[in-house]
């Protein structure tokens, strides 16, 4: 099934598979058709830097992590593992992080986050808010960011 978007240029090509699995199986969900759509996906490099520049300005709106920034547990050069935003690819490729919104009726952000959590329990796993209100990844592989804002 397709991941409903809420324009033709959020991106999903490079989200994980796991997670792309676990958001059909959101989104085929009746409590979520219809009423719910992929805001933001997996952005590059020059989006990211953008969205952070423009957070740094105070024109964004919202929060924007620094591309530049490495957090999570540490790999073999002693930084971070992880890179900017798990909207950006990571090293293993994929992106990790999509944003919802809210576009039909009937739905709030609360059922959203009640619904990810009941998906959580199906057998292909679910998803996990990662960055609340409205930022989900999948769980296990994908840590809770460390001190510091959030990755969005
Ligand atoms: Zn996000």
């Amino acid at each position: 099934m397709t991941i409903p978007t809420t324009s033709e240029r959020v991106r999903l090509d490079l989200l994980h598979p796991k997670m792309l699995t676990r958001l059909e199986h959101f989104f085929a969900d009746g409590r979520i058709a219809g009423k719910v759509a992929v805001v933001s996906g997996v952005r590059s490099y020059a989006t990211q830097q953008s969205l952070f520049r423009r957070y740094k300005a105070g024109t964004l709106g919202n929060i924007a992590a620094d591309p530049d920034r490495r957090f999570g547990p540490k790999g073999l050069d002693g930084k971070g593992i992880w890179r900017g935003s798990w909207h950006m690819q990571q090293n293993d490729g994929y992106g990790h992080a999509v944003d919802f919104r809210i576009v039909g009726k009937g739905i709030t952000t609360q059922d959203v986050n009640k619904n990810c959590d009941l998906i959580r329990v199906a057998p292909n796993g679910g998803l996990r808010m990662v960055a609340p209100p409205m930022e989900v990844g999948v769980g296990g592989g994908v840590p809770r960011s460390g001190p510091g804002p959030r990755p969005e």
